[in-house]
Parts: C-alpha cells; structure tokens; sequence
C-alpha cells in the first residue's frame, strides 16, 4: 500500500465533471509526477488532497489514515505539505528570520513537531534554523533579504521552512512555473538534495517535462478528470495515448 491512496475519486463543478474514477497510490519514498492537458483536473485533486476541496465520491488516504473532512491544518500537522507555485516567504525578512518564524512556532506548539520536540531543550531554536538553512545550502546567505534573491533560492527558502515541519509527504504544484531555466535547475537540485538526505515522499504537479524527466520515478497522465496511464519515464515517452491526449497528436 502507498504512503497515499486514492481510490475512486470524483468531484463535480456545478455541470463540470472535474474528476472521476481517479485512483492512484503513491510509494512510499518516491517521486511521483501528475501531468496532463490544462484542465485535467491536476490542481482540483491536490485541493482534494489537502482539505480544500471534499470529494463527492471516493476515499483518500494517507499512512492509513482518511484525509475527508479534515481541515487543511489538521493535514498539515499529519506530515503532507503544500508548495504553491509563488514561493511563501516573508519578503522584508533575512532569511534566518523567515526559518525562524517556523522554529518558534513549532516550538510553541502551533506546528506538530518531531525532530525539533525531540532535541528541544538541550539545542536552541538558533541551532535548528542554522542546521536547516545548511541543509539546503542558504547559511551564507543568512543576512540576506528574502526579496533580494533569485526565484531559485526563495523556493530554496521556502523549502527550509517547510521542512522545519518534517513532512512525510510534499505536494508541490507547479513549482517552477515562471521560472528561468537556472532557477528551475536549481529548484530541481534543491528537490534531489532533500530527496537524498530525508524520508520524503513527493507529489509533483509539473509541466516542464525537463522537471518531470529530472525528478520522477513513476508519472500519471491525468485526462479530462481521469487517470490515463501510469508509468514510469522511460515508457511514458512514446506512448501512444500519452502522445494523443497530452501532446494532442
Ligand atoms: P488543471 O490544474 O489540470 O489545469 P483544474 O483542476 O484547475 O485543472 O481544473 C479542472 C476543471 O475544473 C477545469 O475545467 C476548471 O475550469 C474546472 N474548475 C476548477 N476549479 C473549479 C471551481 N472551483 N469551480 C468550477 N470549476 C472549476
Ligand atoms: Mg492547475
């Protein structure tokens, strides 16, 4: 069973059948891209996914436990975390302080805290933001102004303060979308170095086939509401039906 299941997901706008049919289960451990036409339905299943929207029909699922009907901050606190498109960072802030809003408010109880519970006491709050920020390659630039920097590194930021929250599970939408290629190179890196260093599993919404080629393990094509094929990169290439409904060949 997949650290996510969803099985038999609908949703329905008004005349709209936004989605139907969806079932997908995401590996623990993985990266797994959503692609599909605009309009599939890709940014309607992730407000599925995160207490934004309930699902008319179908379940969802995470570490075994139902996601309907819960508030998007009791999901977060469960360990799945949203990345938007624009980077959600305080811009008049350094950086050390935009990691440390996170760390004050775990430590205060607001977040579902496990690393940060666990050595609470005996490493202050400066220790935790400082070894986050070295985690994701931004301790130099500390001082700096949030507004300052490249596209890039504010996702990189923004990432640092999610991790704070140790999520099991990352859902991002689109997340190099109006980017210049090296901020998506580096937002790709930035994806792959947590990757390595973390128990994450990601859910990825993308279409710069560059980002989906780079990063994913398995790719769902989404068509008008309903999964088309799941598969992984190499055979998604070609495939016809990939080709017909994505590419409109
Ligand atoms: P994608 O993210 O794949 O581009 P969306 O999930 O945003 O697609 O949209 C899927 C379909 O549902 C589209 O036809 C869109 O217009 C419609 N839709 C999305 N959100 C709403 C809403 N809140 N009310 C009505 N229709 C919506
Ligand atoms: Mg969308």
């Amino acid at each position: 069973m997949g650290i996510l299941e969803i099985k038999n997901v609908g949703k329905r706008f008004g005349g709209l059948q936004a989605l139907s049919d969806v079932n997908l289960s995401v590996a623990e451990n993985t990266v797994h891209a959503i692609i599909g036409p605009n309009g599939a339905g890709k940014s309607t299943l992730l407000n599925c996914l995160v207490g934004k929207l309930i699902p008319d029909t179908g379940s969802v699922t995470f570490q075994g436990q139902s996601l309907l009907g819960r508030k998007p901050h009791e999901i977060n606190q469960m360990g799945v975390s949203r990345v938007f498109q624009t980077p959600e960072i305080f811009a008049e802030l350094t950086v050390f302080e935009n990691v440390m809003i996170p760390c004050f408010a775990a430590r205060d109880g607001s977040f579902k805290l496990n690393a940060l519970n666990a050595v609470r006491g005996q490493n202050d709050i400066k220790e935790t933001a400082e070894a986050i920020l070295e985690d994701v390659k931004m301790l130099d630039k500390r001082h700096m102004t949030a507004s300052s920097m490249s596209r890039g590194d504010k996702r990189r930021l923004e990432m640092a303060m999610c991790l704070v929250q140790e999520p099991k599970l990352l859902l991002l939408d689109e997340p190099t979308a109006g980017m210049a290629r090296a901020d998506t190179n580096n937002t790709i890196d930035l994806l792959k170095e947590i990757k390595e260093k973390r128990d994450i599993t990601m859910a990825i919404i993308e279409h710069d086939m560059h980002v989906v080629f780079s990063l994913a393990e398995r790719i769902t094509v989404l068509a008008q509401g309903t999964p088309l094929v799941e598969e992984t990169p190499e055979n998604i290439k070609g495939h016809p039906k990939v080709r017909e409904a994505y590419l409109g060949e």
